[in-house]
């Protein structure tokens, strides 16, 4: 009899261009040595040009696939990416309180291309309720503007933007700097200055660097880093070690990321 592999969970919505959302998810996952599962939360139809139209799905629809997933499977981690609604929002972090497994959140707001992918009216509920319940937040910096209102332009500023964040109550949070000026410089590999993140959860400070790479090819980063952290603590690892795994993976997935449609082409999983 074969052992089941880790278990993973994804509570989010799907990219039917195949970038993000739960394709990029269950890609991560896969190529991670586990066994992904979902719940979608809502559909988009999206290309490498943008969303071109978003539907979200019933908060019932939700409620019964997590239940279908937990009451007989089981997780070992989850991770959320877009929730669209307010409602949405509250129902699975009530779902996810007292799930008995780490979760993820990646407080999804806006796509690179700038189509809202959470209601304005959600960002109350991201705050009071979905932050308290994560193990692990990954905001970007426009993201962590949005929520706290803490601007960081600068590297110095990451420590700052942690401190709000962690104000809302996730046990750690992952800063991703990835959006802060680039450096100049560029390696023998294309590779051009650094890509900087900070981990923290207010007492232990781990900075995370890696080689940017010069590729516009990067439509699901977000969605495949916090998949990967969660890949990792299903595995069993600690905070930092699935961190730390989770950010060398995609930047091997972003240094790989290749052209697709006429547009921004995703980030690739068989690196
Ligand atoms: N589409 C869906 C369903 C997503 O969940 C996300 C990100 O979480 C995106 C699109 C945006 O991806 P990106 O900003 O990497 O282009």
């Amino acid at each position: 009899m074969q052992i089941s592999p880790p278990l993973v969970l994804t509570v989010a919505g799907s990219d039917s261009g195949g970038g993000a959302g739960i394709q990029a998810d269950l890609k991560t996952m896969l190529a991670l040595g586990t066994h992904g599962m979902s719940v979608l939360t809502a559909v988009t139809a999206q290309n490498s040009l943008g969303v071109q139209g978003a539907w979200e799905l019933p908060v019932e629809a939700v409620r019964a696939q997590f239940r279908s997933v937990v009451d007989d499977i089981g997780v070992q981690a989850v991770k959320t990416g877009m929730l669209a609604s307010a409602e949405l929002v509250e129902a699975v972090a009530g779902l996810l309180t007292g799930v008995g497994a780490p979760v993820v959140v990646d407080p999804v707001g806006v796509s690179k291309h700038g189509d809202p992918l959470l209601a304005a009216s959600a960002l109350d509920s991201v705050r009071t309720k979905l932050l308290p319940v994560a193990t692990v937040a990954t905001p970007n910096l426009d993201e962590v503007e949005q929520l706290t209102g803490v601007r960081a332009g600068r590297e110095e500023d990451l420590r700052r933007a942690a401190e709000a964040v962690l104000g809302f109550g996730p046990r750690w949070v992952l800063i991703k700097g990835g959006h802060l000026p680039g450096e100049t410089g560029t390696t023998a590999d294309g590779a051009r200055g650094e890509a900087v993140d900070l981990l923290t959860d207010g007492r232990e400070e781990h900075w995370l660097r890696a080689p940017r790479y010069d590729n516009r090819h990067t439509h699901g980063t977000g969605c495949t880093l916090a998949s990967a952290v969660a890949a990792e603590l299903a595995k069993g690892a600690e905070v930092p070690e699935a961190v730390a795994a989770a950010k060398e993976y995609v930047t091997g997935a972003i240094a790989a990321g290749f052209r697709l449609g006429s547009g921004i082409g995703p980030v690739d999983h068989g690196w």
